[in-house]
């Protein structure tokens, strides 16, 4: 393993500065050889995925991969598989109807009281299942100007809106008076109540929260941050860290996770995640069935896996560290919770339920 060597991050002034690491990002197979060992068919496999949909990697995320074992859980978020190129009969471009429901430009409108405000499409690393791959990672330009004038008067003219989830793409890959633009401009809409951000970079690029950057979120209060983390290795010293000072900042922090086949469909992987998140006072929001995207039926688990992972939970580990199990409706239904049933039957007059260990018990329903 001496050749992997080199990416050494104690040797590199510039590590820790995120716009280095964006810079830096590896984008192809070349640039992954100097990370791990890859054959001249991984290569080859690449380059041809590479075709359909984008590579980046930071260096940072990079690091965290197993250089040898290509089943690693980092790796395989990361590095694009030939099964990619596989497109199943049910699998969709836009599985989520979200061109549908979209009243003006880089805006969705599904829910009575919030949108989703698509503030880019950029990334600081193109994980390989993601849901809106059709659009993240085809063009590397912020919201513009114009483009975000016409979603705050959307969102101006539709008082019911009192919650904006700002996402994309990753809006924290974009730098601090962008994202400072944006979420000016919608904080002052009077009746949003909320801003959230839904961002990837305390896992992929920790190094973007930044002291900077706090402080300008810290003006627009209240926000809360969604991010992504799906495998327990992912929380490293410096991911923990980040999440640390998001939480300093008086910024509650939630997880959604994916569920990923050999990655983390399975308890005890998912407790150690859910656990490590709660240590590093993230709350477990959600946990998604993974989409109907096109090129990721490698990574698909039956539904029943998720029913069948919360409800070896649930019970046995804190509430806290227990997120909902949802499937995103194909076709743009929205999210739907689904099972474990704790409720086994209704009566006019009783509820029979179970509870995690499978007892029964009846409880009058006057
Ligand atoms: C997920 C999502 C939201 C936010 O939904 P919550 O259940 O409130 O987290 C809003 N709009 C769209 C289009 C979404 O996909
Ligand atoms: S950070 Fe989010 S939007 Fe970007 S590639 Fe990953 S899953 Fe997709």
């Amino acid at each position: 393993m001496e050749n992997f060597s080199s990416v050494n991050t104690s040797f590199n002034p510039s590590w820790n500065d995120w716009k280095w690491q964006m810079q830096n990002r590896i984008t192809d197979a070349v640039g992954l050889a100097s990370y791990i060992s890859l054959t001249s068919r991984e290569s080859a496999e690449i380059d041809q995925c590479l075709q359909h949909f984008r590579m980046a990697v930071t260096p940072y995320y990079a690091s965290l991969m197993d250089p040898v074992d290509q089943s690693c859980p980092i790796r395989r978020q990361a590095v694009p598989a030939i099964a990619e190129t596989y497109l199943a009969p049910y699998e969709l471009r836009d599985p989520l109807a979200e061109e549908n429901s979209s009243p003006v430009p880089n805006l969705v409108h599904r829910y009575p009281d919030r949108v989703l405000l698509l503030a880019t499409h950029m990334c600081s690393m193109y994980c390989r299942h993601c849901t809106r791959r059709r659009v993240v990672g085809q063009e590397d330009r912020a919201i513009t100007s114009a483009e975000l004038e016409r979603a705050a008067a959307y969102i101006e003219a539709n008082p019911q809106i009192r919650d904006v989830l700002i996402s994309g793409g990753d809006p924290l890959c974009m730098g601090d008076a962008v994202v400072e633009r944006i979420v000016a401009r919608v904080r002052r809409i009077a009746h949003v109540q909320i801003i959230r951000i839904g961002t990837r970079v305390p896992v992929v690029m920790p190094m973007r929260i930044t002291s900077g950057l706090l402080a300008i979120l810290k003006k627009y209060q209240p926000i809360w941050i969604n991010t992504h983390f799906n495998h327990p290795r992912e929380l490293t010293d410096e991911a923990r860290a980040a999440c640390a000072a998001i939480v300093d900042a008086g910024i509650p922090l939630g997880n959604q996770s994916v569920l990923l086949k050999g990655i983390n469909d399975d308890a005890e992987t998912m407790k150690q995640l859910l656990l490590g998140l709660v240590q590093a006072r993230v709350r477990p929001y959600y946990l998604y069935q993974c989409d109907l995207s096109q090129g990721l039926s490698h990574f698909r688990t039956p539904v029943s896996k998720g029913v069948e992972i919360i409800q070896a939970l649930t019970g046995n580990i804190s509430g806290y560290a227990i997120p909902k199990f949802v499937i995103d409706a194909p076709g743009g239904g929205g999210k739907i919770p689904i099972g474990p049933e704790y409720v086994v039957a209704v009566e006019p007059d009783r509820f029979v339920l179970k509870n995690y260990t499978g007892d029964l018990y009846t409880y009058p329903n006057i």
